[in-house]
């Protein structure tokens, strides 16, 4: 790793403070199935918590969001509906909510899109209508084939839920709805076996990440199973793009210099927050992965308007966290594009979040095979048509 590159932490202001600008709604705080590595419930705290988001918490929740695009005249406000399981909310209640945010839209001028992270097993044809009349777009957890998906994704009573949410994800590809598949990478098996499942259901969109762990685990390595899936992705969109694999264009973005829109790849601060089905605000939803409580504040939208969790110090301290990196994160020569990994990934008990990602290795070994493929596609065409390698032309050749 390069040493030679500081980079200083940047001041109060080098991040200008921004509003909210996106919510993760708890609609449903239980799941239908039983996820091995899960961290909704690696948090006891989750079941203090109503099941299903009553009606009188709902439509509060719908006057702060208005109340909120207005006060700071928001063109575009995402709003993601999550659990638990959130379809155990039924389906009037996305009904409810989607037809309330087109009035929020209609009255402010703000776009309120709505978007839903699913297991897919409630799917069926009531549920596909919703979607597409709705514009609700849908995240679906599929963990690419049978035999990988089976081992972690299973129902209470141990048995595997991947026909199930194949069945779901075939249906959600069959309409018009903004869909992505979700799965979670397992290093024992190849890459390729991800990529031509997700290639036969005829899903082109989605995304393969990296198994949520803390620094004080040992997760297995990841560096060759992305590596791998970097060729893959880059031979099968050779001539024509093929298929968004969401962390290899995220990490293309970062590393060429953009904002990438995910929250784990690239140095920015996280301004998420998470509104549980009884109202309360929490900070970034998937921080509980370091603990019990470790997200709860004393905000509700009850008694707080939105952006009033911004002054939390839990709040804070995440935010803070995800822009104030370790010593070796600022000087690598990868801190922009990589940001020191996903926030909770640098959890430790000993030194909270200033950590390297436990995935360090992993992530610096993925950023430099693409650096120097990359290096090897781009060019630069001089005006009498010779084409520069961009390394060459960087130099001043
Ligand atoms: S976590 Fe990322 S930014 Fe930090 S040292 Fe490792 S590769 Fe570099």
């Amino acid at each position: 790793m390069s040493a030679d590159d500081t980079h200083p932490l940047p001041d109060a202001l080098g991040f200008k403070e921004q509003p909210i600008s996106q919510l993760l709604v708890k609609v449903a705080s239980r799941c239908n199935i039983d996820c091995s590595y899960c961290y909704w419930f690696r948090d006891a705290a989750v079941y203090d918590k109503p099941k299903l988001m009553s009606d009188e918490v709902l439509q509060q929740l719908l006057l702060r969001i208005e109340e909120h695009v207005a006060r700071y005249s928001l063109v575009d406000f995402p709003i993601i509906l999550h659990g638990g399981e959130p379809l155990l909310w039924g389906v009037e209640n996305f009904h409810r909510i989607a037809e309330a945010c087109e009035g929020i839209s209609s009255r402010t001028g703000c776009d309120v899109p709505i978007a839903v992270t699913t297991n897919g097993v409630l799917i069926d044809d009531e549920w596909l209508d919703c979607f597409e009349a709705r514009n609700i777009s849908v995240a679906i957890s599929l963990d690419g084939p049978e035999h990988i998906h089976d081992i972690h994704r299973k129902t209470f009573q141990g048995t595997g839920t991947h026909a199930a949410a194949e069945r779901a994800a075939r249906m959600l590809a069959s309409r018009d709805i903004g869909m992505t598949a979700l799965a979670v990478c397992n290093p024992a098996y190849p890459p390729k076996q991800y990529v031509e499942f997700f290639a036969e259901c005829g899903i082109t969109s989605y995304d393969i990440m990296i198994p949520d762990a803390t620094v004080d685990e040992t997760p297995a390595s990841v560096g060759s199973f992305y590596n791998g899936l970097f060729d893959l992705w880059l031979e099968a969109n050779r001539t024509k793009p093929t298929a968004d694999i969401r962390i290899i264009s995220d990490m293309i973005t970062a590393m060429l210099g953009n904002n990438s829109p995910t929250e784990g790849v690239g140095y920015k601060p996280i301004e998420l927050c998470t509104v549980m089905t009884d109202g309360s605000v929490e900070a970034h939803d998937v921080l509980r992965i370091a603990g019990d409580g470790v997200t709860r504040t004393k905000f509700n939208i009850f008694e707080h308007a939105i952006d009033d969790v911004r002054n939390e110090p839990r709040w804070k301290a995440a935010r803070d966290a995800s822009i104030q990196l370790a010593a070796k994160c600022q000087q690598c020569k990868f801190m922009n594009a990589c940001g020191g990994g996903y926030l909770p990934h640098r959890f430790s008990k000993t030194n909270g979040y200033d950590n390297p990602s436990v995935y360090c290795d992993d992530l610096y070994s993925m950023f430099e095979n693409m650096q120097s493929v990359l290096a090897n596609h781009l060019y630069v065409s001089k005006p009498d048509g010779e084409r520069l390698d961009v390394r060459d032309a960087l130099a001043g050749a």
